[in-house]
């Protein structure tokens, strides 16, 4: 096949950039734990051989609690369970079995990553009979607070391993069926020891990406905005772009989100009208923010002050599981929280590539973030919720204000500018259970398909979902490979892959 990805930016990467925001300074402004990538896409396209280097956090979590007491999560279980027993014996003795659980629910999910998705009724049946049964039925109908509450007692213990389930947000029923599939593609990944901070952010990532589709005979044009997708006769024939071109396809795919893709790419006429009320329905209501600072040097936290392996971990601030709640409420509610639940990371302790010596670069994860406000309100916080995320770090490391020399938030509209994801959502759509597996984003446009034949979702919108995991991406490609009857693509070999000679008579770049 020829392919040609069109990319509005200036770079590729969407969400999974590496961006210079201060001179010197060099920022994941998205995504910047590479926990989820799937090891089988990784080989397939050669990114270890082709450069990515990872740095792997250990400790992953430091806990800092207000009362200067901390819990440190270690990637040995043994060390963690150690960790534990400083705050209640009977929590260290559950946490091997909570391990267990997670094991196994990853193990669960582990046959549908890079395949279609299955129904939950079909999930439930595959685990029926099996020691799996009761971690399905867990995972569906259970709520992370359920759950934590069944293995430990202590309040810290729950917070601490309650923020693991990064963006995690809600506490309805279904809401770990998404961990699940995040644990079974860290899974992956840890066993190769891969997971953690690329070498020069996640954007040296989808530069990879990048030079592995150039190497196989794709063409990527940047700063290509596309208008629209063409439809004749309920088929996808190609694109328009921005700039008035048309470029004529077998298949169209699209990895911006399903809202954006089905309101503003695709004409109404083609699309039946409940299915265009049902994506006007779509949840994404969950907001997230970063801010990222300069800094010439690392906070002093006051539970374990000076140097030491806590300045390399995901530092998370979060005094109970309340917090979470609280949080979602008031964000949900159209304000900043009184005291987001923050995560804050520091890549330039492992990596000398993004900061200049002796300075640093830290970015505060913050959830959550209200979403849907007009511009001018989201600007009218900008300066106070800056402010407000430093004074609650520095309640924790008190030197923090000090040794930030720039600021810069990172909300949901700056994501939906930088990135388009509309509403800032960082997973297209919410990771909710009705939103999940063959009902990804919708029932009847899930596997990747769509009502318009030759349009296909590509992106987080899709099963498995949200992060950088690559899998959208390959099993869409590969459901466009079947659909179109195309033979197996020969496999790509490492940085000596030249570009593939167009085919005599046929234009650069004028079919996909
Ligand atoms: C703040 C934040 C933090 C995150 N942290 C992590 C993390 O630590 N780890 C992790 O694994 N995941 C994380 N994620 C999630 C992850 O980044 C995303 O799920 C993933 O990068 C999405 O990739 P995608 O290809 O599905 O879509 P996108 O990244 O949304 O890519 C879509 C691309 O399409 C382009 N595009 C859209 N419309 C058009 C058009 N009309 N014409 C041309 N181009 C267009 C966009 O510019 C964009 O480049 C985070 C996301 C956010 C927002």
């Amino acid at each position: 096949m020829r392919v040609l990805a069109l990319e509005q930016g200036p770079k590729v990467g969407g969400a999974a950039t590496t961006d210079e925001l201060f001179p010197g300074y060099h920022f994941s402004t998205c995504a910047h734990s590479f926990v989820l990538f799937h090891p089988q896409i990784l080989d397939d396209l050669h990114l270890v051989e082709r450069g990515l280097r990872v740095f792997r956090r250990d400790p992953p979590q430091f806990h800092p609690f207000a009362d200067d007491q901390y819990l440190l999560l270690w990637g040995d279980a043994e060390r963690t369970r150690e960790a534990i027993a400083r705050f209640s014996r009977r929590d260290a003795d559950a946490y091997p079995r909570y391990i267990a659980f997670w094991r196994r629910a990853a193990q669960l999910f582990d046959p549908y990553l890079l395949k279609a998705p299955p129904t939950l009724g079909e999930l439930l049946r595959a685990a029926e009979g099996t020691p799996n049964a009761a971690i399905a039925h867990t995972l569906i109908t259970g709520t992370r607070r359920q759950l934590l509450d069944e293995y430990f007692e202590s309040p810290r213990v729950k917070a601490s391993l309650g923020t693991t389930f990064d963006a995690g947000y809600t506490d309805n029923a279904g809401s770990l069926l998404y961990f699940a599939f995040a644990a079974a593609l860290s899974a992956r990944l840890g066993d190769r020891g891969l997971a953690g901070f690329p070498r020069g952010g996640m954007g040296a990532v989808t530069q990879l990406l990048r030079q592995a589709a150039e190497s196989a005979g794709a063409e990527v044009r940047v700063r290509t905005p596309v208008a629209g997708i063409q439809v004749a006769d309920g088929r996808a024939r190609g694109v328009a772009l921005a700039d008035g071109t048309v470029i004529s396809a077998r298949a169209v795919l699209s990895s911006a989100d399903p809202q954006f893709t089905f309101t503003r790419l695709v004409a109404a006429e083609h699309l039946p009208a409940a299915f265009r009320q049902s994506v006007r329905r779509l949840r994404m209501n969950a907001g997230y923010l970063k801010l990222h600072c300069a800094t010439t040097g690392l906070p002093d936290w006051r539970a374990l002050p000076g140097g030491g392996p806590q300045h390399g971990a995901n530092v998370r601030i979060c005094e109970s599981l309340d917090d979470i709640d609280r949080a979602w409420s008031q964000a949900r509610a159209g304000r900043m929280p009184e005291s987001p639940v923050l995560g804050l990371v520091c890549p330039s302790v492992y990596d000398n590539s993004v900061a200049p010596a002796g300075h640093h670069t830290i970015s505060i994860w913050a959830e959550y973030a209200p979403v849907g406000l007009a511009p001018a309100d989201w600007e009218s916080q900008r300066d106070a919720t800056t402010d407000a995320l430093i004074a609650q770090v520095a309640r924790y490391a008190p030197n923090f204000p000090d040794i930030v020399s720039a600021a810069y938030l990172h909300g949901p509209p700056e994501i939906e500018a930088r990135a388009g994801m509309t509403r800032g959502n960082m997973h297209h759509v919410d990771m909710t259970i009705d939103q999940m597996l063959a009902a990804r984003p919708l029932p009847g446009c899930a596997a990747y398909r769509t009502p318009v034949d030759g349009l296909y979702l590509c992106g987080s919108g899709c099963h498995p979902g949200g992060g950088v995991s690559g899998v959208p991406g390959h099993n869409a490609a590969q459901t466009v490979i079947r659909d179109l009857d195309i033979p197996e693509p020969r496999p790509l070999r490492a940085s000596r892959d030249r570009a593939r000679p167009a085919p005599p008579g046929v234009g650069p770049a004028r079919s996909l």
